[in-house]
């Protein structure tokens, strides 16, 4: 019996069960298929609103496996997707009809202390490496949220509490290990494939597969400063208004982000408040313990706060905090938009979205970027956006399909009318599918470049299950 599979071009192509059968016997890890027990857990991603069937899914156990993967699809002009933690939103993991390439078995997190290096592997997740590096003070800067997986995250741009300490992942990525659309195994660094380096660095997925992440380390805690402070959605505005000033002076160890949401039923909060809509204001600061009270101090006294989380927290601990509120399996549809200050206007579309809240899952999440993440020049790496003083996620989350319609109106809406007063940039891991027009992008001005590059190792766009980069044409 022969594969019916899909091409890069979309059509169907039959392969023989014996091509088949050679490649999974070529392989270390498991090759699926639609009748195999395992392959429906294989092909569930975080978000579930992503229903994709792949023809085949390979997973793989190590770099031999990638190589053989990448020829395959190669040989075959097969269309192809690839996991690492499988938390994209837009679903890009997985593609209907073609190869899966899953890298989710290769977890390998090796730390050098003495020359503060982790050695990652491409199925790692956030948790993993925190895992491995905060058990010598260590820490390289990622996200927010254990389960996400370092390797998506890190060729996006990656930004999270350590930040405006110690810049975005990509700006602590020394040096990778990856398999390019010929089946080639590359070092890449500022000195070895120099313009592959500067591409991934924030081009996302479009180069290459990267088996193997090489991060700079820095000391972190184990115990920092953290926790939220949380105040009533009725004063938001005036408490808004208060945080941008503060916001802006804060010392590069200092964060904080807020949140617009129904209230989590935190330990800290009267049990009448739970399920309040709210604004939380989320901290955390990078250094002496004593310092950071002082720093944070003003932002518990911007009014009245329903409750005050802020305490000394293990940082491990802290990268977890917000799992319980993002697990697998529930549908999500996010939009983002970049600023550099939050105006009036802002605020106004900020409250009139809480006070209209969808589901009680639904929630708009704003990152404080900048300090030495904004000191690195735009055309540095592909990633650009480091005039980005705050990020805006409009998460739509909820749990049954019959809600699809009103929480995805709400997300557009809410989006539609904060957009105009953003700067027109947007995270390219934060873009829920492709063809969104926007004044800037998730490329920016480093867009042409990517492309020359793109052009140059992958002329087929063999990797397109993502923010695609189209190669040019001719
Ligand atoms: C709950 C949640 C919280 C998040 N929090 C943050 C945050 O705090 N900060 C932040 O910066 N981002 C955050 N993100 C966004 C996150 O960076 C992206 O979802 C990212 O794509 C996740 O990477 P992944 O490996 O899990 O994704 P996957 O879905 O597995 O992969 C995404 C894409 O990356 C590419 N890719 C994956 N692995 C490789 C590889 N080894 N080589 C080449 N290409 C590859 C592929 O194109 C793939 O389609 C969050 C996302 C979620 C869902």
């Amino acid at each position: 019996m022969s594969l019916k599979i899909k091409r890069l071009d979309a059509t169907l192509v039959e392969i023989e069960s014996s091509s088949v059968d050679a490649f999974d016997q070529s392989l270390r890890g498991v090759l699926l298929q639609e009748t195999d027990p395992e392959y429906n857990e294989a092909r569930k991603i975080w978000n579930g609103m992503i229903d994709k069937r792949p023809a085949l899914i390979v997973q793989c156990s190590g770099n031999a496996d990638v190589i053989t993967a990448v020829r395959f699809a190669k040989d075959h002009r097969l269309l192809i997707s690839v996991k690492g933690g499988g938390h994209n939103i837009a679903g890009s993991a997985v593609c209907d009809g073609g190869l899966m390439i899953d890298l989710s078995q290769m977890r390998g997190v090796l730390v050098d202390p003495e020359e503060r290096i982790a050695h990652v592997q491409p199925g790692a997740l956030l948790g993993d490496v925190d895992h491995e590096t905060q058990a010598f003070g260590l820490a390289v800067p990622t996200g927010i949220n254990s389960t996400t997986g370092i390797a998506g995250l890190a060729l996006g741009g990656g930004y999270g509490w350590l930040s405006r300490a110690y810049g975005h992942t990509v700006d602590n990525l020394i040096s990778a290990d990856m398999v390019t659309a010929d089946g080639e195994f590359l070092h890449v660094s500022a000195d070895q494939n120099a313009e592959l380096f500067w591409a991934i660095r924030g081009g996302s997925g479009n180069f290459g597969i990267v088996t193997r992440f090489n991060f700079q380390l820095h000391p972190v805690g184990p115990t920092i400063l953290s926790g939220p402070v949380i105040y009533p959605l009725e004063d938001a505005g005036e408490v808004l208004r208060q945080y941008r000033k503060i916001a802006r002076d804060l010392p590069d160890e200092a964060s904080c982000w807020f949140v617009i949401r129904k209230a989590p039923p935190f330990p800290f909060l009267d049990p009448k408040d739970h399920g309040r809509a709210v604004i939380v204001l989320v901290t955390a600061y990078i250094g002496d313990l004593q310092q950071g009270e002082k720093v944070l101090a003003p932002l518990r006294e911007l009014g009245t706060p329903l409750g005050v989380g802020i305490g000394p927290t293990p940082y491990a601990g802290w990268q977890a905090a917000f799992d319980p509120l993002l697990v697998a399996g529930a549908r999500n549809y996010w939009k983002s938009s970049d600023f550099i200050d939050i105006s009036d206007e802002t605020i106004d579309v900020l409250l009139a979205a809480g006070n209209s809240l969808p589901s009680d899952e639904c929630e708009i999440f704003v990152a404080q970027l900048g300090g030495s993440a904004g000191r690195v020049a735009a055309d540095s790496m592909a990633f650009p956006h480091r005039q980005t003083r705050f990020t805006m996620n409009i998460h739509g989350r909820w749990q049954t399909d019959d809600m699809d319609d009103s929480c995805v109106s709400w997300v557009r809406d809410v989006y539609q009318k904060a957009e105009e007063h953003s700067t027109g940039a947007v995270y390219v891991n934060f873009v829920p599918e492709n063809g969104e027009d926007r004044k800037i992008g998730p490329y920016g001005a480093n867009l042409d470049r990517l492309r020359q590059i793109k052009t140059k190792f992958d002329p087929d766009n063999l990797f397109q299950s993502n923010i695609n980069i189209e190669p040019l044409k001719g």
